[in-house]
């Protein structure tokens, strides 16, 4: 069965009585080109365990299943899961969880696999069409738990991949692009136009692949002063840092002067400037090794 044609996708709608759900993010891949860049991108070893995030009826899992020791998919929709035990009936490789996966544990599921048929698995690769109403906290969530993993590799809006891979000066850089490159390097894998899906979305689509770092870029004495003060100079992006960061951990503007002058940086500047170096002196300096 070519489960990426269209016509697969309606007969599967006729027969289950299906609706796609557009609060579920359901644009389904119709496209054997692209889903094989996917694949490509994702780089899966045949000793690897891959974890998709929302297999829809199934295209990208097969196609994984075929790469993979095993494949792990987690699917929001109940209504999906008696559709893919038929669609993905001829492999024995693949195991479907019906679940949110903001609300999973993948280092649980990365455990409970670690050995597949006696082996130790190769290496954990997570993969996706993700639903774009979660895009950013699918991502965000999977490099905050330290899932250990070695990629993401994942369809989203080529406007939030833009504002992923963004640097100092560029418009779309932000709070993301630092978050997501200070975990991960960022690879384009290919760009997907609307066409590609069923139903198509409004927005063109790309393909990255995030291989995350096993040595971070910078060295930080504390995270969470580097994300506050990233969260705090975009927040208020046409605000001087002088400005933007007065009142962060309740410190004054003559406080912060200071911190931001002994990191040797202008104070007049804003943050949309600032490099991830840049970013992790600042926060060194306001919060030095105890
Ligand atoms: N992988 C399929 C494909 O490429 O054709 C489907 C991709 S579709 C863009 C997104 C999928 O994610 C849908 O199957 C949807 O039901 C599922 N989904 C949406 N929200 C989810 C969530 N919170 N947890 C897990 N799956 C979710």
């Amino acid at each position: 069965m070519k489960l990426y044609s269209p016509s697969t996708i309606n007969e599967i709608r006729q027969k289950y009585g299906f609706r796609l759900s557009k609060s579920l993010g359901q644009n389904f891949l119709a496209d054997k080109n692209i889903i094989d860049k996917i694949i490509e991108g994702s780089m899966i070893g045949e000793s690897d365990l891959v974890i998709e995030i929302g297999p829809g009826i199934g295209v990208l899992t097969a196609a994984a299943a075929e790469k993979a020791a095993k494949v792990v998919a987690i699917e929001i929709d109940s209504n999906l899961i008696p559709i893919l035990g038929e669609t993905l009936s001829d492999y024995d490789n693949i195991e479907i969880i019906n679940i949110d996966v903001l609300k999973t544990d993948l280092n649980k599921i990365s455990e409970q696999n670690k050995e597949i048929n006696g082996q130790i698995i190769g290496g954990v690769k997570i993969l996706g069409n993700l639903p774009y109403y979660i895009t950013t906290p699918i991502i965000m969530k999977i490099l905050e738990d330290r899932v250990a993993a070695d990629s993401i590799t994942v369809m989203l809006q080529k406007e939030v991949a833009d504002r992923i891979q963004a640097g100092p000066g560029s418009k779309t850089y932000g709070a993301l692009s630092v978050a997501v490159q200070y975990y991960c390097t960022v690879t384009h894998v290919a760009n997907a136009p609307k066409e590609v899906f069923i139903p198509r979305p409004k927005v063109d689509s790309t393909v990255i692949r995030l291989d995350i770092r096993k040595e971070k870029p910078v060295q930080l004495y504390d995270e969470d002063v580097f994300f506050a003060i990233v969260k705090s100079g975009f927040g208020q992006r046409r605000k001087t840092l002088l400005n933007s960061l007065t009142g962060i951990y309740g410190l004054t503007k003559d406080e912060v002067a200071s911190i931001i002058n002994i990191a040797g940086i202008d104070p007049g500047r804003r943050a949309e400037t600032l490099n991830i170096q840049e970013f992790a002196t600042l926060a060194n300096t306001m919060k030095p090794r105890n």
